[in-house]
């Protein structure tokens, strides 16, 4: 089976969560602080903050921010459901708005609309972007916006580290930027996530949302407000530590072969049954998703090339399809691109441990099913 993806865990990561495992130092400590440093200066960021997940770094981003009941936060249409989910989790409100079909990111030219035609009655506070599949596209533009009129911007980065628009790298842009580890991404620590910021003052808060509102000093142990649990392990942590150094050549790699697919792919383009996934400059590369025309049923291609030992699959969902965010802040509009990318987008496998020859032979077994459907 070529997989859609395949987690690579290095052998001295293997080797170093075992010395953590019998030194009895389990939870934070010293090797969650060395990978903050160390993600901190691979980012040029001032501050990162490890936590247990993805979900878990947009919650505490949220919540230092002051988002909750009363509030709104204006998110993508096409994403993975843990963006709207933990706005509404924090009593807030999660405004869906339309994506590009070409990056799959938050349409700028829509976001400025809604923030324009806002009637509240909430007040709009953030905008939470995702650089879906570790697409830069817009970053700089969202911040523009978000400065223009006012607004907080929070990074959904979650599958996006190690991407960058131009000079700046992905996750720094933001007033937080948020990074999942879950084996889906590039970068995997089991679970796992980092919440990054360059303000001092949101940094401390987070950094006490994270631990029960905890802080030590000589006075002992205060606390300061209230909070969460939600600490990476050490162990966790010297996963992360063992991929970090490897990161940037597994990225040249995903394009590579994402380059290789992209030429392998453009007679079935020229027939008008796929388009494919604009890798622009910068772009990370954590999937690869193209997307299929009118005429397929997604489940039918999936079949046939499991069929084939190909592992394929959705690429993620749409917010306004699911019906769980259908308050009458988002019923009123239509989300055409989002919902289609829901049901015609269809991931193909990338990952580090996979070689051209692989990439040829998905694709020539997508080309007879396609063919042949
Ligand atoms: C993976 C992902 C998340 C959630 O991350 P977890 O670590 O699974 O909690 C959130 N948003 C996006 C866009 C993601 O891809």
């Amino acid at each position: 089976m070529i997989k859609l993806s395949q987690p690579q865990i290095p052998e001295s990561a293997i080797s170093r969560v075992g010395d953590i495992l019998r030194s009895g130092q389990l939870v934070h400590g010293e090797e969650c602080l060395a990978f903050e440093k160390e993600l901190a200066e691979y980012l040029g960021a001032k501050h990162v903050l490890v936590v247990s997940n993805g979900t878990a770094a947009l919650h505490v981003a949220l919540l230092s921010l002051g988002v909750g009941q009363g509030d709104a936060v204006i998110v993508p249409d096409f994403t993975f459901t843990a963006t709207a989910n933990i706005v509404e989790m924090t009593g807030a409100k999660a405004v869906i708005v339309d994506v590009e079909s070409s990056s799959y990111n938050m349409c700028p030219k829509l976001l400025e609309e809604r923030i324009v035609s806002w009637q509240g009655p909430e007040k709009l506070k953030a905008i939470m972007p995702v650089l879906e599949f570790g697409n830069p596209k817009n970053l700089k533009l969202y911040r523009a916006i978000a400065d223009k009129y006012n607004l907080k911007l929070i990074e959904d980065a979650a599958c996006a580290l190690g991407a960058s628009d131009g000079d700046a790298k992905v996750g720094t842009v933001g007033d937080f930027g948020c990074f999942s580890f879950h084996p889906r991404k590039t970068l995997t620590t089991g679970e796992g996530g980092a919440i990054v910021t360059n303000d001092d003052t949101l940094h401390k808060k987070a950094m006490l949302f994270r631990n029960h509102g905890m802080e030590r000093s000589d006075k002992g142990i205060e606390f300061k407000s209230i909070g969460l649990n939600y600490r990476l392990t050490n162990f966790q942590a010297a996963i992360g530590r063992a991929i970090l150094p490897e990161l940037n050549d597994w990225i040249t790699k995903r394009r590579a072969l994402a380059n290789r697919y992209t030429d392998l792919l453009s007679p079935i383009v020229a027939q008008g049954l796929i388009t494919l996934p604009n890798i622009v400059d910068g772009h990370s590369v954590q999937t690869y998703m193209i997307v299929l025309s009118q005429r397929f049923e997604r489940i039918e291609v999936i079949k046939a090339l499991r069929a084939k030992k190909v592992e394929s699959n959705l690429g993620a969902q749409s917010m306004s399809s699911l019906n769980l965010f259908n308050h009458s802040r988002n019923i009123e509009n239509s989300f055409v691109e989002g919902s289609y990318l829901y049901t015609h987008g269809l991931a193909l496998p990338l990952h580090e441990g996979m070689s051209n020859d692989d990439v040829e032979f998905v694709v020539n077994e997508l080309s007879v099913a396609l063919y042949g459907l």
